[in-house]
């Protein structure tokens, strides 16, 4: 989908990209066959793409895979995909940070593709490890300079919720960096795309542990028995958190799994 083809299709459905929904659409072949090709699924397996905007991944996704599901949240897009694109995959038009995990069988789903909106990677991403349980790998397009919250170690400033789950998910490999001018409208900054392939530690991911990670951060510079405090009964945090002074920077991915399972096992054995 080139530049030239991408402003004729917005300018015949009368349609202008919309900054709030972070519409930067890929313009460049190069790039779109690279992270196509690094989706690398079998042709029967559940593809599930967030933000097809107009089509630059999902028709040559559409060609490869038998079950594209993908969640458009702006309707112009939508109604261009369905009406004029008319694009084999299944679309779903709604903002999927509210979509429930079994509207788009989130359990089912085995690859997961996006040139993400840069204004909500961080919830998307954690909503995908908490719902996509059986997500094998993500191709996922990033701002470059959010790299190092993805993959931050602990005792570092970009070292949050994310980088944690990020690590627990498994191998996370920068692919590539792609510059302004492979989108329209061109970007202000330099985008990047990762793939992120599961690993033995990713069955610890969903809802409840990634609330739990959220907690632990809440307030970076309170001790961790503080900001857990509210939640668990103390006899519990006293027992599993050995060292008192420890903060939530200081625990390594490995480190909040176990702690959350002896939490949640000794609560389940009172
Ligand atoms: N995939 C297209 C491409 O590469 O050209 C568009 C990528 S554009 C960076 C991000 C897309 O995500 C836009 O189509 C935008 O409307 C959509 N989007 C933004 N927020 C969304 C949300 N919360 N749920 C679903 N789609 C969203």
């Amino acid at each position: 989908m080139s530049r030239e083809e991408t402003r004729k299709i917005l300018e015949s459905e009368n349609i202008l990209p919309r900054s709030r929904f972070g519409q930067n659409f890929l313009v460049d072949d190069d790039a779109i066959s690279r992270i196509t090709a690094l989706v690398d699924a079998d042709r029967e397996d559940p593809v599930l793409e967030i933000g097809p905007g107009l089509g630059a991944l999902t028709k040559p996704l559409s060609a490869l895979y038998d079950h594209l599901s993908a969640v458009e949240i702006d309707s112009d897009l939508y109604s261009y995909l369905v009406n004029e694109a008319k694009v084999s995959a299944t679309l779903i038009n709604k903002d999927f940070l509210k979509l429930a995990a079994e509207d788009y069988s989130a359990d089912k789903i085995r690859y997961v593709v996006s040139n993400l909106p840069y204004y909500c990677m961080t919830p998307i991403m954690k909503k995908l490890f908490g719902e996509c349980t059986n997500a094998k790998r993500m191709v996922l397009m990033t701002e470059d300079e959010a790299f190092p919250r993805i993959s931050a170690d602990p005792n570092n400033k970009d070292y949050g919720p994310l980088a944690v789950c990020v690590s627990l998910f498994g191998d996370t490999v920068k692919e590539f960096t792609v510059p302004g001018q492979c989108f329209y409208p061109v970007p202000k900054t330099l985008s990047c795309v990762i793939t992120l392939n599961r690993g033995e530690e990713a069955s610890v991911l969903c809802p409840e542990f990634i609330g739990f990670v959220e907690k632990c951060f809440a307030m970076r510079r309170k001790k961790l028995m503080n900001n857990l405090k509210p939640y668990y009964p103390a006899d519990i945090l006293n027992k599993v958190i050995e060292d008192k002074d420890m903060r939530a920077e200081d625990l390594t991915p490995v480190e909040f799994s176990r702690l959350y399972s002896d939490i949640i096992s000794m609560i389940s054995e009172k």
